[in-house]
């Protein structure tokens, strides 16, 4: 790929995050990045420092990924991120080292660890339902100040489920209603990196005191601390120390405390001592609800019909994923500019969705019994009582009776038969089959294989 091709490339990817991404903060990250390769699914790109490097594959991989499957139908994307200078001399190396050293410094203090809250996850965009309403309310007054008898609000649930944009509306909606506040968000991942680095560097004072600073703690993905035993006890004395002092301090988890796999017993204990809320799957009136907020807000329109057929039929539970359809449809639409109807998801987006057997119309049942039969359907319109008429025209009333919704009347209308005749037939098949005829079972059972063919 040329050189050109790769800047547009990455220009056209960095276009579709700037749509998704308001807060400048982010927009930091992110704009520095340029294109080394496009190879297949495989995407280098190259940061120009190691935090911003570390930074984008903490807190954006995944994310860029989406956008690349949503927009440029790159499934499964391999990203990677390389540091600027790999190809570099040995002058740059020690210029870009010294740079690197101050930068360090200047990142720590500029609090380059904690996560900037996302300002789209607020309570206003977060759908509240049956599956997430203890958390939602768990949540609400924590941010109002009203939760200080249930410290810490531990929130668990699957991937997807909207724990990380819950506890981000908290700090939202501190953030503009209570200034003065300190609020600080930290994922377990982030958390365990920075105290390691910090021990490394001798900087353990100022990590201590930067998080003990803090008037409202939000702890994304804790589980991701149980991976280290100094890291553990560094946050136990870090929680208690908040604890005591009434600062308030949610946590989210995929999981109980007791089932967090190496988790210290007094830390688990301590996660219990407050409220524990569970997010759950959300049912398909709920992710009704989620989608057309979510259209609403990014002033998008899907058809009713397509909605409900998303939310009906989608095999994921994880809202990520819902909307990350919701997305796809919406990207497909305006890329193809074709109106998006339930046939075309259905054969374009197959893959997202439960293969339930479609319903054969009845014409399609009568083609494949007259296949079967080598006749027509003239042939059974007609009056003829010759046995290899009658028998191919009382299968096919029986089957279109039995797979499709049809009723006698339209039935009758098709083999030009009033009702009680398409009746006796139907009868005749049952008692055939009840009687276990060899010849009416079999037939059936070859005719009902060939319609399941004809429904793929
Ligand atoms: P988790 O942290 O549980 O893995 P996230 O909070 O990252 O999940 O949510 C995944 C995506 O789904 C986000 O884009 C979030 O805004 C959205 N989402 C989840 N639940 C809801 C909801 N109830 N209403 C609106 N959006 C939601
Ligand atoms: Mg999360």
């Amino acid at each position: 790929m040329a050189n050109n091709d790769k800047a547009a490339s990455w220009q056209h990817i960095f276009n579709e995050i700037k749509e998704k991404i308001t807060d400048e903060e982010i927009l930091k990250w992110i704009k520095d990045l340029k294109t080394v390769s496009i190879e297949a699914n495989t995407i280098t790109l190259e940061a120009p420092n190691k935090y911003i490097k570390m930074w984008v594959e903490d807190h954006y991989v995944d994310y860029l990924k989406e956008i690349l499957k949503n927009a440029f139908h790159i499934i499964d994307a391999n990203i990677k991120i390389t540091l600027k200078g790999n190809t570099e001399t040995e002058k740059d190396k020690s210029l870009n080292s010294s740079i690197e050293e101050k930068e360090d410094k200047q990142s720590y203090s500029n609090d380059y660890y904690s996560v900037p809250l996302n300002k789209q996850y607020t309570f206003e965009t977060f759908v509240a339902g049956k599956s997430n309403r203890f958390a939602y309310a768990a949540c609400m007054n924590a941010a109002k100040g009203f939760e200080r008898l249930n410290n810490p609000i531990y929130i668990h649930g699957d991937v997807g489920l909207g724990k990380t944009h819950l506890m981000h509306a908290v700090g939202n909606y501190i953030r503009v209603n209570f200034p003065k506040k300190n609020v600080l968000c930290v994922t377990g991942e982030l958390y365990l990196r920075e105290f390691l680095n910090s021990l490394k560097t001798n900087r353990l004072h100022e990590f201590n005191n930067k998080y003990e600073a803090t008037d409202v703690l939000l702890f994304d993905d804790v589980q991701f601390i149980s991976r280290g035993e100094a890291t553990m006890e560094e946050f136990f004395f870090l929680f208690s120390k908040l604890y005591s002092n009434d600062k308030q301090i949610i946590l989210t988890s995929n999981s109980l405390p007791d089932d967090i796999i190496d988790l210290d017993r007094r830390l688990s204990s301590r996660f219990q001592s407050g409220l524990i809320v569970e997010i759950g799957t959300p049912s398909v009136d709920e992710k009704i609800a989620i989608i057309e907020n979510y259209l609403k807000i990014n002033k998008y329109y899907i058809k009713d019909e397509v909605i409900k057929f998303v939310a009906e039929n989608i095999k994921s539970d994880s809202t990520r994923d819902l909307l990350g359809v919701i997305n796809t449809i919406v990207v497909k639409g305006q890329l193809y500019n074709v109106e998006v109807t339930v046939d075309y998801i259905q054969s374009e987006l197959k893959n997202f969705f439960l293969q339930r057997d479609r319903i054969l119309s009845p014409n399609e049942i009568i083609q494949i019994v007259c296949d079967y039969y080598n006749i027509k359907l003239v042939d059974m319109q007609s009056k003829s009582r010759a046995v290899n008429i009658v028998i191919p025209r009382n299968m096919s009333i029986y089957l279109i009776y039995k797979n499709t919704p049809s009723s006698l009347a339209s039935i009758g209308a098709i083999f030009k038969r009033d009702h009680s005749t398409i009746k006796n037939s139907i009868n005749k098949i049952e008692r055939e089959k009840a009687a276990n005829n060899d010849y009416t079972v079999n037939t059936l059972k070859e005719l009902s294989n060939r319609m399941k063919v004809f429904q793929k």
